[in-house]
């Protein structure tokens, strides 16, 4: 209730359509204590903080905060029922209020509370991730699209927004802060552990435009940006090497699906003739089955 004092009706049309989006079914997730403090806002650098992000199912996706003195630009913002817990987190570094939100892609652990942002924010979304949204009937489908690439100017800060190809989706954006040399990739690129400690790997999402094969030039393409530090869609900070490496497996993936259709083998025989264990990313057999379809020009 204090938010509504403080914040005004806006904010209470804006609770009231959370708790209508909850009674559709959204559970929101319990912490243990030791959870609920590594999902705690931290510093990344100055001006740049993390709200951390584990797991599609729990904790959602890496939101990064940059804070300027005329307000706060956001990269993603979890699930729908995620907006009170992300303001919350966000008051506790700044009073300056969230002016944009920059979603990676469609995914509702990404964007999954764009509508509780957009009556008091600018969401910003590449046209495709825009169109996942409304073709999956989704809330909040953000006023402002971009093809290529756009970019956000508030308070003397700069934050760039690339679109590089196909990969997770076809929607997948990569915000860039080129002053601190740091870039959040979405689910472009993805490492460590959930939250359960199981070990997180790459989704291609065919059914919304993801291309396994297209994913590595993709990443080439990111590579490109002049970058140190990596907020990755989910787990912990990484480094420009980290996403070399993720993209080097990618290819071995790759190569490993094309060997064995090259050798004959069917498809319902791939997932079990390509062993990815040595590369630490437990792929169902389903995903190795995408591959083999994007290889062989499968519907
Ligand atoms: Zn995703």
């Amino acid at each position: 209730m204090r938010t509504l004092k403080t914040l005004g009706s806006l904010t209470a049309l804006v609770v009231l359509g959370s708790i209508l989006t909850l009674a559709a079914g959204q559970q929101v997730p319990t912490f243990t204590p030791e959870q609920e403090a590594r999902l705690q806002i931290r510093e990344v650098m100055d001006g740049l903080y993390i709200i951390p992000g584990f797991d599609g199912g729990q904790s959602g996706g890496n939101v990064a905060v940059r804070v300027t003195d005329d307000g706060v630009i956001i990269v993603d913002n979890k699930f729908p029922y995620s907006f009170d817990f992300i303001t919350e987190q966000v008051r506790k570094v700044t009073d300056q209020p969230i002016k944009y939100v920059l979603n990676t892609h469609h995914h509702d652990d990404h964007s999954g509370s764009n509508a509780d942002f957009l009556p008091t924010a600018e969401v910003i979304a590449h046209k495709n991730a825009r169109a996942n949204i409304v073709r999956n009937n989704q809330p909040g489908a953000p006023r402002v699209i971009f093809a290529d690439e756009t970019a956000v100017f508030l308070g003397g800060v700069e934050v760039q927004m690339f679109h590089f190809g196909r990969g997770h989706t076809n929607g997948d954006a990569v915000a860039y802060f080129p002053d601190l040399r740091v870039v959040h990739t979405g689910d472009l690129f993805v490492y460590g552990q959930r939250l359960n400690g199981s070990t997180l790997s790459p989704f291609w999402d065919f059914g919304n435009g993801g291309s396994v094969l297209e994913w590595p030039a993709t990443l080439t393409r990111l590579l490109a940006l002049d970058f140190d530090t990596v907020i990755p869609g989910h787990g912990s900070i990484m480094t420009k090497a980290d996403v070399r490496t993720f993209r080097g497996k990618l290819e071995t993936v790759i190569d490993r699906v094309r060997a064995e259709i090259a050798a004959g083998t069917t498809r319902d025989d791939i997932a079990s003739r390509v062993d990815t264990s040595d590369l630490d990313w437990p792929l169902a057999p389903g995903r190795i089955r995408n591959v083999f379809d994007e290889l062989t020009g499968a519907p």
